[in-house]
Formats: C-alpha cells, sequence, structure tokens
C-alpha cells in the first residue's frame, strides 16, 4: 500500500490539511504500507516559496513523517506534456480559445445550460472549431463524449462507499492543460498518482465529482487504477469548511496560540478507516 499527501503551497496548513494528512499516514501504517509527500504546485500564479518548508514544518510538529523525498509537479512537467500529447493522439482533447468572460457571456444567452456539481459547465464553443488559431497559445480540454466513447463503461472502488459508476460527463469538458501553467490539475493528479505507485488514493469528499474525470484519464492513459478513499472535510463553529482564508486557523495559529500537538488531534473527527 502507498498513500500520500498532496498539499498545494500556496497557504499555511489548517486542522484539515493535518486530518488529511493523519489519515493518509495511518492508513499506510495500519497496512505496513508507505506514505508520501507531493507539492501540488503547478499553479505558479498562486505559489508561494516560502509555503514549501511552513508545511513540511507543521507536518513534523504534529508528528507525521513521510517515507521518501517529497515530490514537486513543478519537475514533472514533461510527463504531463508526454501524457496531454498520448491523448491528443487519441483525439479526445481539443484547442480552447475562450476567455472566462467569453464563456460567461455565452452562458448566460444559453437557456439550458449544462450544469455539473460545481456550477455551470462548458458550452462548447471551441469543441468543433473549422479555423484554429495559430498566432495564439490554446488551452486544452478534454472531449468527454469522445473520451466516454472510447473509454467504455468504468467504475471506481471508494473503501466507504463501494463500487461507483464512472459518470464521465459529470464535470464536461474539463481543462486538462490551462494555457498559462501547461497542465492542470487534474492531468498532473492522475500522472503523478501512476508514477508514485499511489495504491489508495486518499481525499475529502469535495474533490469525489474530479474522480469521475481521474478514472476516465486513468484508462485512457493506460495507468493502473487505484482504489480511493473520500475523507469528510472538517468544518469550523460555524459549520463551514476549512479554507486557506481561515489563517486564525491554520496549525501556525493554533500552535502560537498554545495548543500542543495532541490538542490538534483532539479536534479532529474520528478516521473511520
Ligand atoms: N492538492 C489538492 C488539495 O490541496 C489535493 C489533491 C488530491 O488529493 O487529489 O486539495
Amino acid at each position: 500500500m502507498i498513500t500520500r499527501f498532496a498539499p498545494s503551497p500556496t497557504g499555511l496548513l489548517h486542522l484539515g490539511h493535518a486530518f488529511a494528512a493523519h489519515l493518509a499516514q495511518q492508513l499506510a501504517r495500519e497496512n505496513e504500507g508507505l506514505f508520501l509527500l507531493r507539492f501540488e504546485d503547478i499553479d505558479h500564479t498562486r505559489v508561494r516559496p516560502e509555503y514549501y518548508a511552513a508545511i513540511e514544518e507543521d507536518l513534523r510538529w504534529l508528528g507525521i513523517q513521510w517515507d521518501a523525498p517529497p515530490w514537486r509537479q513543478l519537475d514533472r512537467l514533461d510527463s504531463y506534456q508526454n501524457a496531454l500529447e498520448t491523448l491528443k493522439s487519441l483525439d479526445v482533447i481539443y484547442p480552447c480559445f475562450c476567455t472566462r468572460r467569453e464563456i460567461e457571456s455565452e452562458l448566460s444567452h444559453l437557456t439550458n445550460a449544462p450544469h455539473g456539481p460545481e456550477g455551470p459547465l462548458y458550452p462548447g464553443t471551441c469543441r468543433n472549431l473549422k479555423n484554429i488559431p495559430t498566432d495564439k497559445e490554446p488551452a486544452w480540454r478534454l472531449d468527454a463524449q469522445k473520451a466516454a466513447a472510447l473509454a467504455g463503461p468504468l467504475t471506481f472502488h471508494d473503501l466507504k462507499h463501494g463500487e461507483t459508476t464512472v459518470d464521465p460527463l459529470l464535470l464536461g469538458d474539463v481543462i486538462l492543460s490551462r494555457k498559462d501553467i501547461g497542465t492542470s490539475y487534474h492531468l498532473a493528479v492522475v500522472c503523478d498518482d501512476a508514477a508514485q505507485h499511489i495504491t489508495h488514493i486518499t481525499r475529502g469528499e469535495d474533490l469525489l465529482p474530479s474522480t469521475h474525470v481521474h478514472r476516465l484519464l486513468q484508462k485512457l492513459l493506460d495507468l493502473p487504477e487505484p482504489k480511493f478513499h473520500h475523507h469528510q472535510l472538517v468544518h469550523d463553529d460555524q459549520g463551514e469548511r476549512l479554507a486557506k482564508r481561515h489563517d486564525a486557523l491554520s496549525l501556525r495559529a493554533l500552535r502560537e496560540s498554545g495548543m500542543s500537538p495532541a490538542d490538534v488531534y483532539s479536534q479532529m473527527p474520528p478516521l473511520n478507516l
């Protein structure tokens, strides 16, 4: 068994991250497996260099130990590019030149705009472009219909929820390569989990819709099928899920207020592994 914790160095860790890291580590320890750390740092518009060390320091303070040097996604851009080329050769992605504003305007004119669990889906403006501009760098989007037809029926196994049927159209034609960073969360995470031989992907249940896209990509890229464990999210006293904006609840702030690691663990929900 190999599990991982994959934070983005875009802010300080909070109690929700501590819970996610603890859960991934415990699952590995209980099964004599390995626990890895990976920095998901592709979004250079949001990454700050000081957060790599801050994250490692906060994890160490909690007694969390990873079993190999941490990976950084920025070191792996070539792999993502190769995967993108494979998807191009399968003809399941297409270049998209839309700006966010153009997409919003297109959606506002549609009476029946397609919706997913996270809001309106991309309306498909660039899906069948006749004249592809050569002077502009495109984003690349999954052609979810074509990809679904090529992949055939798929399921994924969640340790808590059992077997789930993949809905390949759930998030629509998601972006697989942003024009400014040359990849995306979906593409990078699928490549890395395979390259690091992750057998059990543990992550918050907010990412459950993404898993449908990831299974599809794993199949198209001929990558192994991992198992999943989508865990509950940690909420604040008002019932709102923790986010990086909750600076007052960062592990750093909790530590500075005098809390011990044991106090932090006592604030976490049960692992229910
Ligand atoms: N980097 C993601 C996050 O910080 C986690 C991605 C994943 O576990 O798949 O929420």
